[in-house]
């Protein structure tokens, strides 16, 4: 059968589904999205992601648009139609369809789009050699907490990346300070081993894997400081490393071409990795 989308209450196949041209985040990007890795089965961290969806519909004043035990069950329909035990779950919810005009319309219901994707594991090679990042100016707006449709910077940013034979950008504010990749958190390993990621406020989004690290790494009893770094910190830092939904946790060995460490995957970057990906093998099938 072929892959399914989920578009506004039907399921279609993937090639045929679509949304109206007057819908608000064709026009405007006047939505929010949410990425749910599967593992074996199991959606990963789901609560956190429909958390975070609530959060970034609530910062925007877009409606929900079912509840959350819907959502779920939709979920797990797409999943089941399409297969998925390995792979993304996007959904991805506007203000709705109405005629171009930038203030609020009245009476427009909010869109949900979800669609899946089996997941491709990652390289050995990457895993073996770890990840180049360049920096970019961080161009965004104030509210990077909020999973918003609108990333352009971002779109950039990766491009820029890829340009130069790298695999992600790390954006650095005004002062100099990393915030984060454009599709991941960034992370460091000091020369003492702490753990360093900036803090999550409004200049961040606050992954859901990051939080997920988190809290393995304080369980795990490594030291670990939220906090501000800057490019010449991360330069001199024994490891770096990044987080996503998707990449789970990934070694980077080159920083604007300057290697990190002694140039490969770090040690303890190693153990996080591991750790992450343990913790996602014990959670249980989505029924
Ligand atoms: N920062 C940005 C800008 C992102 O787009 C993402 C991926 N959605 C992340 C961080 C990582 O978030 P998560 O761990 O929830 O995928």
């Amino acid at each position: 059968m072929p892959r399914q989308a989920y578009v506004n209450g039907r399921y279609l196949p993937h090639r045929e589904a679509a949304v109206h041209i007057e819908d608000r985040g064709y026009q405007f990007a006047d939505g929010v999205y949410e990425v749910v890795p599967v593992f074996n089965g199991a959606l990963v961290d789901e609560d956190l992601h429909l958390d975070r969806l609530d959060r970034s519909l609530g910062e925007l004043r877009i409606a929900q648009p079912m509840s959350r035990a819907a959502l779920k069950l939709v979920s797990r329909e797409l999943m089941r139609r399409n297969g998925l035990s390995n792979g993304f779950l996007y959904m991805q919810v506007t203000r709705g369809v109405a005629p171009r005009d930038h203030k609020f319309p009245t009476n427009a219901r909010p869109a949900l789009v979800m669609t899946t994707r089996q997941m491709k594991p990652h390289s050995e090679q990457v895993l073996g050699e770890g990840l180049k990042v360049i920096t970019v100016p961080d161009q965004r707006w104030d509210r990077c907490d909020i999973k918003s449709v609108s990333l352009l910077p971002n779109i950039l940013g990766k491009q820029a990346a890829v340009e130069a034979g790298a695999y992600e950008a790390w954006q650095v504010d005004r002062d100099g300070m990393v915030t984060e990749g454009t599709s991941t958190n960034a992370w460091i390993v000091t020369q003492d081993n702490k753990v360093v990621t900036r803090d999550a406020t409004h200049s961040i989004l606050n992954g859901i894997t990051r939080i997920t690290l988190l809290e393995l790494i304080r369980k795990e009893g490594y030291e670990l400081e939220e906090r501000c770094f800057s490019v010449e910190e991360a330069k001199a830092a024994r490891e770096a490393f990044l987080t996503s939904s998707t990449s789970f946790v990934l070694p980077i060995t080159q920083l604007d071409a300057k290697p990190i460490g002694n140039g490969h995957p770090g040690i303890l970057t190693g153990k996080l990795r591991q750790h992450y990906m343990d913790y996602m093998q014990s959670l249980r099938k989505s029924a």
